[in-house]
């Protein structure tokens, strides 16, 4: 077995570093304007209500297109609401994207060192910030003979840092070792990126891009039975696209983590041959996916014994969705 993965939100709960990234916008909106930290937050708080209430039409904009939409990637909200500063006509976004424009080149050029300076303090004053059991869930896949490829937007660094940290060795898939061991990561993997067809899918109302040059890419070289992710158009549209037409490369199995967030048209308006197989409320319910989907050897005859009890899916609803 054989599984690609995305890692925020499936191993990680990003909540606290996406708040210290709301936290580092507020912080240089009212230093960049020169109003109040109060008055910036609630200004911030406004935009967020605004593209919050169109998430069919906010996300993480490229180029003109959603490559992600708010509701499904809570990651991809402070990158929304710069976006909306940087195009809305109303006079407070007007305010502010002045203020950006005086110091940056451009608005995406903010939100970028924002991103990138919170995350990088982020990991330097966090060991980890794993979900809860996820190394013994990557512990009890390397002792049933799983190969487990991450595939993340996040730094390489990220992942090898965090599970080295709870001692588990990742190795990095740009630089890989003579001998390589069952995991590793491709970081900064651009899974964002669209190619120019403009191929999408149609799913539960919203326009969902499909083509992705480059996860395409990582899909087509590692062949993996089962993907995994928490955002449907960034981690699952295209390998369940490239499933559905029988292309080299597409998985057997595809799991979506059923996250607090995760919006009804990803749960409910998308058509069956576009769905994930699983859907999984946390990463400790992979052993016993995983179990039911193959033919692991039974090293462990109760595989789920040595992991915290936070399968929350009810009986019956894990499997095929
Ligand atoms: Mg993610």
């Amino acid at each position: 077995m054989h599984l690609v993965t995305d890692f925020d939100g499936v191993w990680t709960d990003p909540s606290r570093e996406l708040e210290a990234v709301h936290h580092t916008l507020v912080e240089a909106l009212a230093l960049l304007s020169g109003r109040t930290r109060a008055t910036t937050a609630d200004d911030y708080a406004d935009f967020s209500a605004t593209v919050l209430g169109q998430p069919h039409r906010h996300g993480w904009r490229i180029e003109g297109r959603l490559t992600s939409y708010v509701d499904e990637d809570s990651f991809a909200l402070p990158t929304a609401i710069g976006q909306y500063i940087d195009a809305a006509a109303d006079r407070t976004a007007g305010f502010y994207r002045d203020a950006i424009l005086r110091q940056w080149g451009a608005v995406s050029e903010f939100l970028d060192h924002c991103y990138h300076s919170t995350c990088d303090r982020f990991r330097a004053t966090h060991p980890h910030d794993l979900a809860r059991g996820a190394e013994k869930v990557l512990a009890w896949l390397v002792a049933h003979g799983c190969q487990v490829t991450f595939v993340t937007n996040a730094p390489a660094a990220k992942v090898i840092d965090w599970f080295a940290h709870q001692g588990v060795a990742v190795d990095d898939a740009g630089d890989p070792p003579a001998a390589p061991g069952p995991l590793k990561v491709y970081g900064r993997a651009g899974k964002q990126r669209l190619g120019c067809s403009g191929a999408s899918v149609l799913c539960g109302g919203r326009e969902v891009q499909i083509d992705r040059p480059s996860y395409r890419a990582i899909l087509s070289k590692e062949k993996a039975d089962a993907v995994l992710g928490d955002v449907y158009s960034l981690d699952l549209a295209l390998p369940l696209a490239m499933r559905a037409r029988g292309e080299e490369g597409a998985p057997v199995w595809v799991g979506l983590m059923h996250l607090r967030h995760t919006p009804q048209w990803v749960l409910q308006g998308v058509p069956q041959q576009q769905a994930p197989d699983w859907r999984l409320a946390h990463v400790t319910s992979l052993p016993r996916l995983i179990s039911s989907c193959s033919d692991l050897p039974p090293r462990c005859p109760n595989p789920e014994a040595a992991l915290p009890s936070m399968d929350s899916i009810p009986a019956g609803r894990g499997n095929r969705a």
